[in-house]
């Protein structure tokens, strides 16, 4: 090794040894006639002395030294003079007296400094990714990766999961997304498609008789990307047999506050997970991913609203939509340009319109006069109807009612967004609360108004829930429940799965439902189709998403923070300029022809 010890690494009880160390300059002050160097390794900073007197030579090469140098220093660690210390540093109360230096590499001026907060553009971040990476923040992040990855690992070979790589060239495993597809030089005009997740695969070694699988598998889905999406993804896949979606959960909730608890133990996590069917999620929350580090809750007020002679109330309630709000507690006294500006902030989220009641004072409801309740402009009604109101939704006062009307779907969508905006607004967010919970019971199917026909809410494998099966046939399908489950953590979903279908003649009836024809089944799905007659076990699984859970974890917004490599938001690579043309002779070996 060129290096004896680590730059961060060093503290008191190294004084007086001499080690080699090496690594980045991350500076160097000159103090008129005495040389600082902040010499950076990957374990964090050490300070770094170049004295004329003790060591001419060494004094002489660090005039010569800059930023991003690649040096080996050798030298004594001492005790830094008295008032010098720097309690900032891990390594602040001793430095490094240099003996010798040899500048193994020069380094360019970097185009952002390499530090905490470099405030570089993040475009630029990517193009020179390699030094980004050199941050400390960036490093942490990555160790946290590699933490929460073994610790999976760990966990599941401690309960005698098997890990299995499944290939990366396979034809088409829909998981609702595009394909990419890749080519064939040996068989022209034919393509491999990159797995969306390994869904089948891993159904396939329950077959095979695995009965505990698990992979850090890489997924591959050609979507529009919205945010916090990239078009590669990792997952710890995972699929058991012989198992009940409850023992599916159990697992899943002992894995992650294990994990939490190894890697990041300054986060809190509530235990046991909240339980939630879907549509309790989405009567309370109005998500399917609620964010539950707040309260906050939900309620239909439509019959309410239809006592009413507002239009934008009756109006919808006529067309069948429904009014729909949330108390947020301590805003009863939001002055009217503050309401203004919340109806914006609704309106930015996409939606029509904001209405509301606030309560001024303190007290309880039976205290309230005319003068302490304030209603939207055209909403008219009197106090003793307010008051039901409160009574309905846990209003108080000094609280105030938000409301929205619509089609049942899109104002669950926006008072959804309208709560985890008030939630982090008001501070309601504990930063270091990881509040999981396992949303139930999704629906089978939903109906896709474009394709004018069903889509399965989760993925085509997933099975009915129990009794569900024989309405199969009926003429109900919205209202069908499925064996899927999610876990979702502060507003976002981190996992989901389901127990599977392992039977052909169940499977092939959904897939009917789903608008195949029996070729279009057997062309895309003949492989698991045919396994399941072949005994396959009951399965079921689920798959984390490792890049969300990481930011959470490493607490950054983006999932691009704890990628080494990330795309952008629009799917480039921007240090190696993918994607990229082809030269004519690639794809002239390809037989393919561009269409300009
Ligand atoms: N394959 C599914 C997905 O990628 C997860 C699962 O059902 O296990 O979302």
């Amino acid at each position: 090794m060129l290096k004896s010890a680590d730059c961060g690494a060093l503290r008191e009880g190294d004084i007086d040894t001499h080690p080699v160390l090496a690594g980045w300059v991350d500076r160097r002050r000159d103090h008129g006639g005495i040389i600082f160097v902040d010499l950076r390794d990957r374990s964090g900073i050490v300070q770094v002395v170049f004295n004329p007197e003790l060591a001419p030579e060494a004094y002489k090469q660090a005039e010569a030294l800059r930023s991003e140098w690649v040096v080996q220093i050798r030298g004594k660690v001492q005790r830094r003079p008295p008032d010098t210390d720097n309690p900032l540093m891990a390594t602040g109360t001793i430095e490094v007296m240099a003996d010798e230096v040899v500048v193994h590499n020069q380094s360019l001026t970097p185009p952002f400094y390499i530090e905490e907060d470099s405030g570089a553009d993040e475009a630029l971040r990517l193009r020179y990714r390699y030094l980004d990476l050199r941050r400390p923040s960036m490093l942490r992040n990555l160790r946290l990766r590699h933490n929460v990855v073994k610790y999976i690992r760990d966990f599941l070979s401690d309960r005698d999961f098997i890990e299995i790589e499944t290939p990366i060239l396979i034809k088409s495993t829909p998981e609702g997304a595009r394909d990419f597809l890749v080519p064939s030089r040996r068989h022209p005009g034919s393509f491999y498609a990159l797995p969306q997740s390994p869904q089948q695969l891993k159904q396939l070694l329950m077959v095979s008789g695995v009965e505990r699988y698990f992979q850090i598998a890489r997924c591959f889905r050609d979507e529009d990307m919205r945010a916090d999406r990239q078009p590669e993804f990792t997952q710890l896949d995972l699929e058991m047999s012989f198992v009940e979606e409850e023992d599916i959960l159990q697992l899943t909730e002992e894995l992650y506050t294990g994990m939490v608890a190894a890697v990041s133990p300054e986060k809190r996590v509530i235990t046991p997970f909240p339980r939630l069917t879907y549509d309790e999620a989405m009567d309370r929350y109005g998500s399917d991913k609620p964010d539950l580090r707040f309260e906050m809750t939900m309620t239909d007020v439509t019959e309410l609203a239809n006592e009413t002679e507002f239009r934008v109330f009756t109006s919808t309630i006529g067309a069948g939509g429904i009014i729909k709000g949330f108390v947020v507690p301590g805003c009863g006294s939001y002055t009217q340009s503050e309401m203004r500006q919340l109806e914006e902030t609704a309106k930015e989220t996409g939606a029509a319109g904001l209405a509301h009641v606030r309560f001024r004072g303190a007290g309880d409801l039976a205290g309230l006069t005319d003068e302490d309740v304030v209603l939207s402009s055209g909403l008219r009604m009197p106090l003793e109807w307010s008051i039901r109101l409160a009574t309905k939704m846990g209003a108080k006062p000094g609280d105030a009612i938000l409301l929205m009307a619509g089609k049942p779907k899109e104002v669950n969508q926006w008072l959804s967004a309208m709560r985890s905006h008030m939630g982090k607004s008001l501070g309601m967010a504990d930063e270091n609360l990881l509040a999981f919970a396992f949303v139930t019971a999704f629906p089978l199917f939903e109906w896709d108004q474009e394709g004018n026909r069903w889509d399965s809410s989760h993925h085509p494998f997933t099975a009915p829930a129990e009794g569900e099966e024989d309405r199969l046939d009926g003429d109900d399908l919205g209202s069908l429940k499925s064996k899927a489950y999610d876990l979702v953590c502060n507003g976002s979903e981190l996992a989901s799965g389901s127990i599977r279908i392992h039977q052909r003649r169940l499977q092939e009836k959904v897939f009917q439902i789903l608008g195949y024809s029996k070729e279009s089944m057997d062309q895309q799905f003949g492989q698991l189709l045919e396994a399941f007659e072949y005994g396959a076990p009951p399965h079921g699984g689920i798959a984390p998403g490792i890049d969300r859970l990481v930011a959470m974890l490493a607490g950054t917004a983006s999932i691009r923070d704890v990628i080494a490599f990330p795309k952008t938001q629009s799917g480039n690579d921007l240090l190696f300029g993918a994607p990229a043309p082809v030269s004519p002779e690639q794809l002239k070996e390809l037989s393919i022809r561009i269409d300009e």
